[in-house]
């Protein structure tokens, strides 16, 4: 653990010397800000539903208050800006999946990427990724990145900074207690960041990261609809966002089942997302 660690700090470090790696593209729409607005999360909790008397109320202190594994002393600073794509003219892409871990459909996400051999982000919940740990070990043990998607999945620009702060901050925690790293990626529900947000996130040791690709799969609008989509739009360097849970995402599970295979013969390698 504390060896992939430091290669991940070299690989980190060694990142920093690419000139303006990327490539600025227009800021796509909102992450499900469309007509019919966010859907409820279904993670969210019930009026009354008692949150974990163990849940920490922000960050968990550590030598500095607020530092996170990835943000403490020599630590490589992180990103201001939001990453659309990567910096790459290859065939690399990158699939994210957001609002899990889901028992339902996290697992089968991961079996069709295992299927074939490819990696992937996963922008966890904090409210679900506490309540399902051994979903984060499944994530990370396949080698797959888990990042942050906030504690509850609120519009982050609607919060005060004290709220931001323990969104992004609890859902830092969390993985880190799970897997013993912090996470080094975040992504603001809707895509919502400002300024602030964007502060906060980098105090806490982490690149903010968007797509290029939006399969529209919170829509449900049908397996091959998703499918083409995501075929329609794929180009070099992209990142496509979809979902493992916030709802019913056997579509999203199907669309990858289709798309998956045709896009690796057409020459795309699907990695990791890095800091
Ligand atoms: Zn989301």
């Amino acid at each position: 653990m504390f060896l992939r660690g430091a290669v991940v700090v070299g690989v980190l470090s060694a990142s920093r010397l690419l000139p303006a790696p990327l490539a600025h593209t227009p800021q796509p729409a909102m992450d499900h800000k469309g007509a019919a607005g966010p859907e409820p999360h279904p993670a969210a909790r019930a009026p009354g539903t008692a949150v974990p008397a163990s849940a920490p109320d922000g960050y968990r202190l550590r030598p500095i208050a607020g530092e996170t594994a990835l943000s403490g002393p020599g630590a490589a600073p992180p990103r201001a800006d939001v990453t659309f794509t990567l910096p790459t003219h290859t065939r690399e892409i990158a699939l994210t999946f957001d609002d899990g871990p889901d028992p339902r459909y996290t697992p089968e996400v991961l079996r069709v990427l295992r299927r074939h051999g490819a990696q992937a982000t996963f922008f966890v919940v904090g409210e679900c990724a506490t309540e399902h740990p051994g979903l984060l070990h499944a994530i990370a043990g396949e080698g797959h990145v888990v990042a942050n998607h906030t504690w509850t999945h609120p519009q982050l620009t609607k919060l005060r900074p004290a709220a931001v702060r323990s969104e992004l901050g609890r859902t830092s925690s969390v993985i880190e207690e799970t897997l013993g790293v912090a996470p080094a990626l975040a992504r603001a529900p809707y895509g919502d960041w400002d300024a602030a947000a964007l502060g906060i996130c980098n105090g806490l040791g982490m690149s903010p990261v968007g797509w290029s690709v939006d399969s529209q799969d919170w829509t449900r609008p049908g397996s091959r609809r998703i499918a083409s989509t995501v075929m329609g739009e794929m180009q070099p360097g992209a990142i496509v966002l979809s979902h493992d849970g916030g709802g019913n995402r056997s579509q999203t599970v199907s669309a990858l089942e289709w798309y998956l295979p045709r896009l690796l013969d057409q020459g795309y390698t699907p990695v990791r997302l890095r800091p």
